[in-house]
């Protein structure tokens, strides 16, 4: 198996530097085991968070969609594709330890025929989950409500986008080069601005007269310290991420020391503000992906996917992240 490790902490933005690609003699398939092998793998903004607290030296925790190519558990025959979360490696071992303590970190794929299995770690998986129950579950958005979505470009944030106008609502949204732009409009949005061209401030007074029902947040920071001024009384703001801040040393701060926000803006406005992690959703899983599934299916909901080659790309695919090079969700084929 190939490995990528992490080799030093990094200090802002993440350079090729801080991983080091390694082989790894997997260790037998045992009785109720089974060998997978990568077939896309995920690089997801999360990471950076996580190359703070894991070990130097231990392998980049990650998704993948896997296929198993050897095989003693009936319940996993070889061929059968899963998704797993063992981290930037190109084979696995997973043992009936992994299967009965991990049901959502290695779980089957949602039934979805003909569809690109890449999906498994996109729309059918945690980002599409994350636009699903983030949005529907913690905002429930009515008709008419106006819903304001940044990152809109992105894995979560498209889907975001979409399963807003499917209900009804408003949607304004925001991401970072005109091409995105484009598709944004496409996939249905009412609003579409490139954040890096735009004064966010007069594009949300002019689309949003009324005020923004819900604030769909994956950037953070500035950002956010700004969209919270146009919101109307009694919206509410879903945390889902704050990619602007991830790579500053403060990260746990949602707002810089420079965009700080009041929290009087909260008390005035009477905000409902709400962190989530897409786990607490774990028991659900599968009524999102086949929600989801069935509105892919019904031509509801689009997806495009930024997909890079080979195993070797992990780390640069990661960075790419920060530099807004993917449209759609980030993969690495093998
Ligand atoms: P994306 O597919 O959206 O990829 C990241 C995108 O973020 C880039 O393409 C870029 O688009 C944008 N970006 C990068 N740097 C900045 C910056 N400084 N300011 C503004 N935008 C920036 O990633 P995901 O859809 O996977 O994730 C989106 C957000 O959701 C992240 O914050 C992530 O951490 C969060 N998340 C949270 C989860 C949860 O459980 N709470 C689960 C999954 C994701 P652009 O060109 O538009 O700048």
């Amino acid at each position: 198996a190939k490995v990528w490790r992490l080799a030093r902490r990094p200090v802002g933005t993440p350079r090729l530097e801080d991983f080091v690609l390694e082989e790894e003699v997997l260790p037998a398939c045992g009785e109720g085991d089974v060998i997978v092998e990568a077939v896309a793998l995920s690089v997801d903004p999360y990471m950076r968070y996580r190359a703070r607290l894991i070990p130097l030296n231990s392998v980049m925790f990650g998704t993948q969609v896997a296929k198993v190519i050897e095989s003693k558990n009936p319940k996993w025959p070889v061929g059968t594709h899963l998704v797993h979360c063992e981290g930037w490696r190109t084979h696995t071992r997973l043992t009936t330890q992994d299967f009965k303590d991990k049901p959502l970190f290695t779980s089957p794929l949602p039934e979805m025929g003909d569809l690109p299995k890449s999906l498994g770690i996109g729309l059918l998986g945690m980002p599409g989950n994350t636009a699903y129950f983030g949005l529907l579950d913690l905002c429930k958005p009515k008709a008419g409500d106006t819903v304001l979505v940044n990152g809109a470009a992105g894995a979560v944030g498209s889907a975001v986008v979409q399963i807003a106008k499917i209900k009804g609502c408003t949607v304004i949204a925001f991401a970072g080069s005109d091409e995105k732009v484009a598709w944004v409009k496409e996939l249905g949005a009412d609003h579409v601005f490139n954040y890096k061209t735009t004064s966010i401030g007069d594009a949300l007074s002019k689309a949003a007269p009324k005020g923004i029902n819900i604030y769909f947040d994956n950037v953070g920071g500035k950002f956010t310290a700004e969209a919270l001024h146009h919101m109307a009384d009694f919206g509410c703001v879903a945390l889902c991420g704050a990619i602007s801040t991830y790579n500053e040393e403060r990260k746990e701060d949602v707002a810089t020391p420079t965009g700080a926000f009041k929290e009087s803006v909260l008390i005035t406005k009477q905000l409902r503000v709400e962190g989530f992690l897409i786990y607490r959703w774990g028991n659900r899983w599968f009524e999102g992906l086949n929600q989801i599934r069935d509105w892919i299916l019904q031509g509801k909901l689009k997806y495009k996917e930024t997909v890079v080659h080979g195993f070797e790309k992990m780390p640069s695919a990661f960075i790419g992240l920060f530099q807004g090079e993917n449209i759609g969700k980030a993969v690495v084929m093998l």
